[in-house]
């Protein structure tokens, strides 16, 4: 929403400024023109228009609509999320979605469903539908493991959520999985976003690894629009400029969605550092700075993981990370 003050004919803009400053706002000047006046910065908290109103000089206050309204009607509340809600606020543990990269056999799902729950985790994840850089990458095993994912978390109590790639995969994604998954790479593709929203389930959606936060919530928008149950926004890291980590692992849009927007985010430091290392350390930090929760991946052999090894935690690392985020329990804003 943009908000821009103006002022009467003749008003002092110094001593305005000061009492809209002491009302909270961060204002800054339009432009000398015939009217005179303010644009609202977006860091500012929300103030009372009667109280803008009633600031000597000031003439009126022009409010455009909100760009993202239902995304901003989710805002406090919880979020349906398969097994359990996501959402601020709600003083529960936060959340642990846990599984390979990739699906790889009905016997891997089964293992790595046993190993998700035992640490707490309320969704299996996995790939079968898999978006690869090359096209001589494995691409997932497809329908099959949609049902070997279901088979697998249903035998541990767990929730399914998987990626959803093509409109076409929008109804068998939907009949396997509790959640489904936008990923980074279809963030904006409108027409998916539309179909998967159209399916009335809840969706977890990545942040595009070159969008502004303004797009995702946008992308958000769209899902919602279409008939989601809700969106929980996913922060998987954005390009960088340092090979160090595969991405840059954006806190500060996690804390502005969590703390600000009052939406439910999710934090992927898997994929945001390729580095099974970093993934403990940066899970810790994305629940101190507001996610609901984490999504990590682990293979029982993580050297011999289909796709993304690098970055596969052990049974051992899942345990470490579960541990970091029950000692994170009560920190949810
Ligand atoms: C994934 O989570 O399986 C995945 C492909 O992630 P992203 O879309 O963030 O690259
Ligand atoms: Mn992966």
């Amino acid at each position: 929403m943009t908000t821009l003050i103006t002022l009467a004919p003749g008003a002092d803009p110094g001593p305005a400024a000061r009492a809209l400053k002491a009302l909270g706002l961060w204002v800054t000047p339009l432009s000398d023109g015939p009217q005179r006046g303010f644009s609202v910065d977006p860091p500012s908290p929300p103030v009372a228009l009667d109280l803008i109103r009633g600031v000597p000089g000031v003439a009126a206050v022009l409010q455009s609509g909100p760009i993202h309204p239902k995304v901003d009607g989710q805002a406090g509340r919880a979020v349906p999320f398969g097994p359990r809600p996501a959402g601020p606020a709600l003083g529960a543990a936060p959340l642990l979605i846990a599984g390979p990269c990739s699906v790889e056999s009905l016997a891997t799902a089964h293992a790595a469903a046993a190993t998700a729950a035992a640490h707490g985790a309320t969704l299996l994840r996995g790939g079968a539908y898999k978006p690869r850089s090359s096209p001589y990458s494995f691409q997932g095993h497809g329908a099959p493991a949609l049902g070997w994912l279901r088979e697998a978390a249903d035998a541990h109590g767990l929730g399914v959520v998987t990626e959803v790639l093509s409109e076409d995969g929008v109804a068998p994604v939907a009949h396997a999985a509790d959640v489904l998954q936008i990923g980074s790479r279809n963030m904006q593709n409108f027409a998916l976003l539309k179909a998967a929203g159209r399916a009335g389930k809840p969706v977890l959606l990545k942040r595009a690894m070159a969008a502004t936060v303004e797009e995702w919530l946008l992308a958000g928008e769209y899902l919602l629009d279409a008939g989601a149950a809700g969106v929980v926004f996913c922060e998987r890291g954005v390009k960088g400029f340092d090979a160090s980590t595969r991405n840059l692992l954006d806190l500060g849009a996690v804390a502005l969605l969590a703390h600000s927007l009052g939406q439910p985010v999710i934090v992927d430091p898997s994929h945001a550092t390729g580095r099974r290392d970093l993934i403990v350390p940066l899970a810790a930090a994305a629940l101190a700075a507001g996610a609901v929760g984490v999504m990590v991946e682990f293979h029982p052999d993580p050297g011999g993981a289909l796709s993304d090894g690098p970055q596969a935690l052990d049974d051992a690392g899942l345990a470490a990370v579960a541990a970091a985020v029950r000692a994170c329990a009560g920190d949810a804003p």
